[in-house]
């Protein structure tokens, strides 16, 4: 585990809105993901943890505030940049799998390795590798609405980790599973070292006691506030 933590937030505030409409959704969020770490972010519906996790996996800018992902200053870059870091450094699962209807199991996470650039034949095995880990290379053909929820998830994960990005990002990407299904997601995702491998943090939105239990630590939101440890 490499010293310089991968995230490093510092003050950091948001809010939806302008001058007397303006709603802040979080405040003052301090927080720092060892690289390695898994990091579980629990707290009631509107508490902001997808807020911060849209701010750390720079889909937005902060209103105010600092944030350092893997040695690169978000809040000093530009909104090209940020979608370029996204796209390289940030894998996202989501509740809703987001998987594209069009596209089969094998594209799907094809498309997810676009921002590499790799020739069709190495995103090929690249990509069957990554569906061969989370158990669906028999199904790579399908296409999503031929696939159950907890199978269509499994994609959704391979297609976030084939790049090998340095940064899982997961929002209670259990939500629309039956227990069985969703432990065996969250197996992948921060159980079986498949997903947090190696240097790989992970953060991940549940509800979930039992993640929090595998998580090295628990960022608790209140009221858009991380409750004190
Ligand atoms: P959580 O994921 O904990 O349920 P969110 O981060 O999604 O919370 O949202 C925090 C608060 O921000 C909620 O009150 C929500 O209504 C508000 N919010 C989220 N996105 C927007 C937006 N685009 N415009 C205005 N308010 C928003
Ligand atoms: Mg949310």
């Amino acid at each position: 585990m490499s010293a310089e933590p991968l995230v490093i937030a510092q003050n950091l505030c948001a809010s939806y809105g302008e001058g007397d409409l303006r709603v802040p959704v979080l405040e003052d969020a301090s927080f720092t993901v060892p690289r390695g770490a898994i990091t579980a972010i629990t707290g009631p519906s509107g508490s902001g943890k997808t807020t911060l996790l849209s701010l750390v996996g720079a889909l937005d800018h902060p209103t105010s505030g600092r944030l350092i992902v893997d040695g690169e200053e978000l809040t000093a870059m530009s909104r090209a940049a940020l979608a370029n870091f996204r796209r390289r450094r940030v894998g996202f699962v989501f509740q809703a799998f987001n998987l594209l209807p069009t596209l089969t199991v094998t594209e799907n996470v094809e498309a997810g390795l676009e921002p590499l650039g790799l020739r069709r034949s190495e995103a090929r095995r690249t990509a069957e590798a990554a569906l061969d880990a989370v158990g669906m290379l028999e199904l790579k053909g399908r296409f999503p609405h031929e696939l159950s929820g907890g199978e269509q998830q499994r994609v959704a994960v391979a297609r976030a980790c084939a790049k090998e990005p340095p940064l899982l990002l997961a929002d209670e990407p259990t939500g629309n599973l039956d227990e069985e299904a969703g432990e065996r997601v969250l197996d992948l995702i921060v159980g079986s070292n498949w997903a947090a491998n190696g240097d790989r943090s992970v953060m991940i939105v549940t509800h979930d006691p039992s993640v929090a239990d595998r998580a090295h630590s628990v960022l608790t939101l209140h009221a858009h506030r991380i409750d004190p440890a």
